[in-house]
């Protein structure tokens, strides 16, 4: 059996977070008749709360370049990049370097300025080619026009550890879930893709016994959940992070997400940079026009140019609807009236 039909036939699906299907992007690329193609390991891991990937790197990285050179024998591809965050270039490039050996493998250091955007795969192309670390208009995709204009095969870390498994006919239905915030046996483990998140939490003995509620996919831009809502698998880039009910204010939370997206909005379109700075100095006046706030919510999630402004919103509104919402009136501290506005709102 080729690699095509051994990757679906274990439903490899993009571990970014994306779960774009493997074996359509590699058709994708596949198809592309230009004379030069290219392959990206995304090593770039930025969102916080998600080790995933620096933990399969320094635990198993020979399978990650073999997932690479597999790739680049499927295409004939005529080089691959292993596009690595700061930390992880420092840590890792001596015993992958040495792995690669004479393979057409080249590492790459994300730029210390490159932020969070830095790790968006067209940003990633901006960046080998030396040009501004901003995401750029897609269609066209980096599978027809990526670095320089050629097709270009950009998968993740986990995605290539996967592909190698696949290729061995070892791949068993896993994958690397991170656990954070407030729990005794905080870590990365490898359990089965349909596990519950209840039933992970409970597995590796992190169920809290005290009020809570969870983030799934990364502590920026993950969805927020309640504790009676977690009977469904994790989505995204598969971490969980445990907040205590009782520990966080609301307020604070909420500025905490928005300080984060304000940061890193890299300041190409203006729904993200303005809106960002908006949110922040609404949150910060004396008397919250909450009308006003979830506007701008609406508008950053309907008219960002990225995924990173799209993705703004998210655990705000889901933080409101699954937690606030559930929450005695005098516990949420907002300010009079926050409640019955932003919980309408969102409803
Ligand atoms: S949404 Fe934010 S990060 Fe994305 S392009 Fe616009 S300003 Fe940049």
């Amino acid at each position: 059996m080729d690699i095509l039909n051994k990757i679906k036939k274990a439903g490899l699906v993009g571990r970014s977070g994306s779960c774009f299907p493997v074996a359509l992007k590699w058709e994708m690329v596949a198809k592309a008749s230009d004379q030069k193609k290219y392959v990206i390991c995304n090593a770039s891991e930025g969102e916080p709360g998600v080790k995933k990937d620096g933990y399969i790197l320094n635990n198993f990285p020979v399978k990650v370049i073999d997932g690479i050179k597999i790739a680049l024998n499927f295409l004939k591809a005529d080089k691959g990049f292993i596009y690595l965050n700061p930390e992880y270039y420092k840590k890792y490039h001596k015993k992958l370097k040495k792995i690669i050996n004479t393979s057409p493998i080249e590492l790459i250091a994300k730029p210390a300025n490159a932020g969070y955007i830095g790790g968006e795969e067209s940003s990633i192309l901006n960046s080998i080619e030396a040009k501004r670390i901003e995401p750029r208009l897609r269609p066209p995709f980096p599978t027809t026009n990526g670095l320089w204009g050629y097709p270009t095969l950009i998968n993740n870390v986990e995605t290539f550890y996967d592909v190698s498994l696949a290729a061995a006919s070892k791949y068993k239905n896993t994958r690397f879930y991170t656990i954070n915030g407030d729990c005794l046996l905080d870590g990365v483990y490898e359990l089965p893709t349909n596990y519950t998140i209840e039933k992970i939490l409970k597995l590796t003995k992190n169920f809290p016994n005290f009020p809570f509620f969870v983030q799934i996919g990364g502590d920026a831009s993950g969805l927020i959940l309640n504790s009676r809502q977690l009977k469904r698998p994790v989505s995204g880039a598969g971490s969980i992070t445990i907040y205590s009910q009782q520990k966080y204010n609301p307020k604070e939370l909420i500025a905490n997400w928005l300080y984060f997206f304000k940061s890193e909005s890299c300041g190409q379109c203006t729904p993200c940079r303005e809106g960002t700075y908006r949110l922040m100095e609404i949150l910060n006046s004396k008397e919250i026009n909450w009308k006003n706030f979830t506007d701008i919510l609406d508008n950053l999630s309907d008219t960002s140019f990225c995924g990173l402004g799209c993705a703004a919103p998210l655990p705000i509104k889901s933080y409101i609807t699954n937690v606030l919402s559930g929450m005695p009136e005098n516990k949420i501290n907002l300010g009079p009236g926050a409640k019955k506005i932003i919980c309408g709102c969102f409803k």
